[in-house]
């Protein structure tokens, strides 16, 4: 048995006038038509209204709202949880063949019959426009089963390369024992469908915790896993408050792994708690978490003004900076800065239009809420006071949506506290160093914050490459040498920091499945 060769999922580029614009126009307006819609978890393939219910405001437009879901209680978290170890068995001894056309079919339904309405979703409820949309609802996710299948198939077929005579070694890779608690995002719907998809295709059952802003879009992925024939009980849908579902799911003694991405802050706390529960456990729990940035583009004397310009307008302000990846911190050599670089990344940017994600010719979009829009604009404000100079934008204007100007703001102090914490949002803090001091720049990198996630160098000396590659060994998971911090692409980019960044087991690879299975060694004699 082998999977089908596997290729990225190409992405539409919706011209307008297109079939593919006008396909997904149309399935915007059939949203719109249709909204609120109701979310109930899902537990045991049945949904469960429990009346105690939220809802996920439309962060373009806050007096509407994309649905209304039910949180999960105590009593639907225990049934989850239950429902899942009571599917386990089943789950784990499916022949690889077929759960592996489980997932190959959920990545059909993503990037054909599913792939509008998930694009929509994501630009309601998640504040995306269509081509921040496509790479990740159709194309990341899609690529994510796709490889995920691939990736689990090599797993699978590493095996002890020496035999004994007459004996035969092998190694079976099973789920781990218990359940795996998958806690998602709101700001990609595909890592909401591979946090708990990575550990279900290994064979292990999932009580899956989407982001309460990404609940719509999360809530028709758990539909297609359902759709394409993962059984009852495999992945729990339990969307909930955060803290409630995530404490009592921790505090199970089948506990056996978490699947997280989200704030450093969070996952430092989950991690005590995990150890504060350590007793009641069977074994150790895994822990794998993808956590914050303050990823940084490195403009050396040598570089290509204009690329690096749009490089980092790209890396910065793409969806309005909400990745984990979003470049914040730019370092700019003087000759480059004012031989063209500043007055360029102003004029580009003076240019960017800032909107509703469903306006096409909007490249910004709105911040995902309240306490977002409040704490991004808290931050250029304490800019302000610390003496940074606000180049360009510096202002929001929340009166419809959560919208923020993309701003830049210049500083002479490389440990002020733009440089240093990481804000989620538009904005870019720049700082200028003499040419000569390129290395001295590349240590004070390094060294000025907790994270380690994402990073570009600019330069057309390879020299000067070289020196940043070495400098900054552990300062970034994923580095990109001419091109933007951002765009991990599943199957070309491992993606994953370390440091406060994560456990840097590198989504989109192989490494990330290796960490939720448990091997078992077999040797038969003969
Ligand atoms: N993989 C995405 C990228 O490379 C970022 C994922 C995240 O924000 O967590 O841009």
């Amino acid at each position: 048995f082998k999977a089908p060769a596997v290729e990225n999922e190409p992405m539409r580029t919706y011209p307008p006038g297109s079939t593919e614009r006008k396909a997904l126009e149309a399935a915007i307006a059939q949203m719109e038509k249709e909204l609120p819609f109701e979310v109930p978890c899902i537990v045991n393939g049945k949904p469960i209204k429990t009346g105690k219910t939220e809802k996920q405001p439309i962060p373009s437009d806050h007096a509407r709202n994309l649905c209304t879901y039910h949180e999960a209680d105590q009593a639907t978290v225990a049934l989850a949880i239950d429902g899942a170890l009571a599917a386990k068995a089943a789950w784990e001894s499916m022949p690889w063949n077929d759960r592996a056309a489980i997932f190959l079919k959920a990545a059909d339904l993503v990037s054909g019959k599913y792939r509008y309405k998930l694009i929509a979703a994501t630009m309601l409820g998640q504040g995306k426009n269509a081509w921040q949309a496509e790479i990740d609802a159709a194309a990341e996710l899609s690529d994510f089963l796709r490889f995920g299948v691939k990736y689990v198939e090599e797993l699978y077929a590493q095996q002890p390369p020496r035999n004994a005579a007459g004996a035969w070694n092998r190694v079976e890779y099973r789920g781990l024992e218990g359940f795996v608690l998958a806690v998602s995002p709101f700001n990609f719907t595909a890592i909401g469908g591979n946090l708990p998809g990575a550990p279900a295709i290994v064979g292990n059952v999932v009580v899956w915790k989407p982001s309460p802003a990404a609940t719509y879009s999360n809530y028709i992925v758990h539909q297609i896993f359902t759709e394409a024939g993962v059984p009852p009980g495999v992945i729990q849908f339990v969307p909930g408050p955060p803290p409630e579902v995530v404490a009592q799911a921790i505090a199970h003694p089948a506990f056996a792994a978490l699947h997280f991405t989200g704030s450093t802050h969070v996952f430092k706390q989950l991690w005590k708690d995990i150890a504060a529960n350590m007793d009641k456990y069977k074994g150790y729990p895994r822990i794998v978490g993808e956590t914050g940035g303050k990823n940084f583009h490195v403009v050396h004397a040598s570089a290509e003004v204009r690329n690096a310009v749009l490089q980092s307008i790209r890396g910065a302000f793409e969806y309005q900076g909400q990745k984990c990846s979003a470049l914040s911190r730019l370092y700019v050599s003087s000759s480059v800065w004012k031989g063209g670089f500043k007055d360029q990344l102003l004029e580009e940017i003076a240019k960017i239009q800032v909107g509703a994600p469903q306006d096409f010719g909007n490249f910004m979009g709105p911040v995902i809420g309240r306490p977002a829009y409040d704490k991004i604009i808290g931050y250029i404000a304490k800019a302000k006071e610390s003496g940074g100079e606000i180049l360009i934008g510096g202002t929001g204007d929340d009166s419809k949506g959560y919208f923020i100007q993309p701003t830049v703001i210049l500083t002479k102090d490389p440990h002020s506290v733009t440089m240093v914490e990481e804000i989620f949002g538009p904005v870019i803090t720049a700082y200028v160093f003499e040419d000569e001091d390129y290395e001295k720049t590349l240590e004070l990198i390094d060294k000025t914050t907790q994270y380690a996630l994402t990073g570009a160098i600019f330069s057309s000396s390879r020299a000067a490459l070289l020196t940043a590659t070495n400098k900054l060994r552990n300062a970034a998971g994923n580095v990109y040498y001419n091109e933007k911090c951002t765009g991990a692409v599943v199957g070309q980019q491992p993606f994953g920091g370390a440091r406060g960044s994560g456990t840097n087991d590198k989504a989109g690879s192989i490494s990330i499945y290796y960490r939720f299975v448990s091997a078992r060694s077999i040797k038969e004699s003969f």
